[in-house]
């Protein structure tokens, strides 16, 4: 086993934190809301109940797929009539889970959050240690096609570890016959599975806007306030991902954007691109984080 059972404690009540500030979210987001105040709800929420987060609250609005979280002094609002991706996680002592849940304001996108949900249902209730991540793929596949809606091909689920969101393997939402790597009894892995209509092309693409963060490499810098910048980064997040906003009054105000132009100029902070359905079509999302199990698998959130 690679984790003894401390360390599986610590990811079971990280499970349980991200689980309840997750149901306590899905009736919180509204039409016309504010996007932000849904991001710190969810940070918050996580904080009260003992839990850190172990990436900015994901908001991602119709053909937005993954990756927008509010930018410091974001005025954008959940639009009447769209499809809300929420995807939240949770540290404790760097033990990682993930998890996402879809609110649609339209009948379609509430038929597509189903669909996401029942092609989670199906790969967790038949997972296992040794089996076939190419198999996986075929169920969320399949399930997702059955109920007349595409599978995004080319975003996966992915093994998680300690301060890691994505620890190496990739677990995918579509058939890979020629993908005979497994899944191992004892490893934590996130599956998500990602949902559009049928004549969207089923991909996604970067978008030029950036607004989740991650310490690529501890490199001096010249200026003062980007070394108390990255030395804030490096205490608080280490390689976890982190969003601009949780870094404000960390340096004085006049000089933050300088400060932190610069982390991204020296390569000392790698940023992740929004990603776009490439047809501009809407998706919707389901995500836990299981512990494999070799008959099965125990679901952590
Ligand atoms: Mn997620
Ligand atoms: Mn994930």
């Amino acid at each position: 086993m690679p984790y003894d059972n401390e360390e599986l404690e610590k990811f079971r009540l990280s499970g349980k934190i991200l689980r309840e500030t997750r149901e306590e979210m899905r009736s919180y987001v509204k039409e016309n809301m504010p996007v932000i105040d849904i991001c710190e709800k969810v940070e918050g929420t996580i904080r009260t109940k003992g839990g850190k987060p172990a990436f900015p609250c994901n908001v991602s609005i119709n053909e937005v797929t993954a990756h927008y979280t509010s930018p410091p002094g974001d005025t954008s609002t959940i639009p009447a009539g769209s499809t809300v991706k929420v995807d939240l996680g949770v540290q404790i002592d760097g033990y990682v889970t993930d998890t996402a849940f879809t609110v649609s304001f339209n009948p379609e996108g509430r038929s597509m959050a189903n669909t996401a949900e029942q092609a989670l249902k199906t790969a967790t209730d038949s997972i296992h240690g040794g089996m076939q991540l190419g198999k996986i793929g075929t169920l969320i596949e399949t399930t997702i096609r059955n109920r007349g809606f595409k599978p995004i091909s080319n975003l996966t689920g992915h093994s998680v570890g300690r301060y890691l969101i994505h620890a190496g393997t990739s677990i995918p939402n579509v058939a890979q016959p020629l993908s005979l790597s497994k899944v191992k009894a004892g490893e934590v892995y996130a599956i998500e599975p990602f949902v559009t209509l049928p004549e969207a092309e089923g991909r996604v693409d970067d978008s030029p806007q950036e607004t989740i963060y991650r310490l690529l490499k501890v490199k001096s810098v010249n200026n003062e306030y980007s070394k108390k910048l990255l030395k804030h980064i490096e205490g608080n997040f280490r390689t976890l991902p982190f969003a601009e906003r949780w870094l404000i009054g960390v340096v004085p105000k006049e000089q933050h954007k300088a400060a932190f132009k610069e982390l991204l100029k020296t390569k000392a902070v790698m940023s992740y691109p929004v990603f776009i359905e490439v047809t501009r079509k809407p998706v919707a999302q389901a995500e836990h984080t299981v512990l494999m199990k070799p008959d099965g698998c125990e679901i952590l959130t």
